[in-house]
């Protein structure tokens, strides 16, 4: 089974939730597809196995076989290419814009004249390793680098179907976001009762709406801000999944890095319940 963690919003305690769901159950396997910021391995010092560099196929252009006819800037759907036509006796000119480029390949398979090879351009590293009985990786995006869904793909290749997976998505609702929690059997979405939470929490329910993923909602810091965010789960039959109370010992813990469910035995009950409510919900 897989379970992501996901949060329209930054902050919310998304990787808390992960990393301690993890720590809750047997034969867990946690994988932090937070590529841009991965920090789930601060809370359980992973020992890392192995390294892999992460590549991304970035076209090169044989401008001797190049007729400048334009299909490739057509079809690049992320305005990786730009072809400048031959023009007046001028030789034209295709410029390649590599941080842009997804790796689909759409333009050297449609190239007319096979003027296109892939060349490999790396993007970051994924590691891998354990953490006591949890299986761990994670995904490291090169610094500069924008493109994280390819290393999130690659990421999500070392998925364990003999584990319950736990990915811990990157915060918003963009493709990145996407990217994590497709494929998963449940989200749970990671909020927090303000109205900035709320709003970016109602963004996120589209999301996961359309890709009809099932989700529910933990609300972290459950004690601040207003009742909202109760208010619309109710409204909108979303499944209040659990809350966790602003606590400073738990802030404290956080701060040190150790999790939550190694000093506050109850909340190991609490994400058991939890697991067990999804389990129940799928089913
Ligand atoms: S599709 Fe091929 S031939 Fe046409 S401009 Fe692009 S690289 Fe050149
Ligand atoms: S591989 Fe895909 S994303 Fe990259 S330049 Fe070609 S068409 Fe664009």
């Amino acid at each position: 089974m897989i379970i992501s963690i996901a949060s329209g919003k930054g902050g919310t305690g998304k990787t808390t939730v992960a990393v301690n769901l993890a720590l809750s159950l047997d034969n867990a396997q946690l994988l932090d597809c937070d590529v841009e910021e991965p920090n789930a391995h601060i809370f359980l010092n992973p020992i890392i196995s192995d390294k892999i560099p992460a590549y991304v196929p970035v076209p090169e252009i044989d401008k001797d076989k190049c007729t400048y006819c334009g299909k490739c800037a057509e079809v690049c759907a992320y305005h990786a290419i730009a072809v400048i036509p031959a023009n007046n006796g001028k030789k034209g000119n295709v410029l390649v814009f590599p941080h842009l480029c997804h790796g689909c390949g759409a333009c050297s398979l449609l190239c007319p004249a096979d003027a296109i090879k892939e060349v490999k351009k790396e993007i970051g590293v994924v590691e891998v390793g354990d953490s006591g009985d949890i299986q761990f990786v994670h995904g490291i995006l090169n610094v500069g680098e924008i493109m994280s869904p390819p290393l999130i793909r690659q990421v999500k290749q070392y998925i364990n179907p003999t584990r319950t997976a736990i990915i811990d998505a990157p915060p918003g609702t963009t493709c990145p976001v996407i990217e994590a929690v497709k494929g998963s059997d449940f989200c749970i979405l990671v909020t927090e009762p303000t109205p900035f939470g709320l709003y970016d929490l109602k963004l996120a329910v589209e999301v996961l709406n359309k890709l009809t993923i099932p989700f529910g909602v933990v609300i972290n810091r459950s004690d601040i801000g207003d009742d909202k965010t109760e208010i619309y789960c109710r409204e909108h039959n979303i499944p209040d999944l659990m809350r966790i109370p602003f606590d400073r010992e738990i802030a404290e813990l956080y701060s040190k890095g150790i999790p939550l469910v190694k000093e506050k035995k109850e909340y190991k009950t609490g994400f058991n319940n939890l697991y067990k409510t999804i389990l129940k919900s799928i089913k």
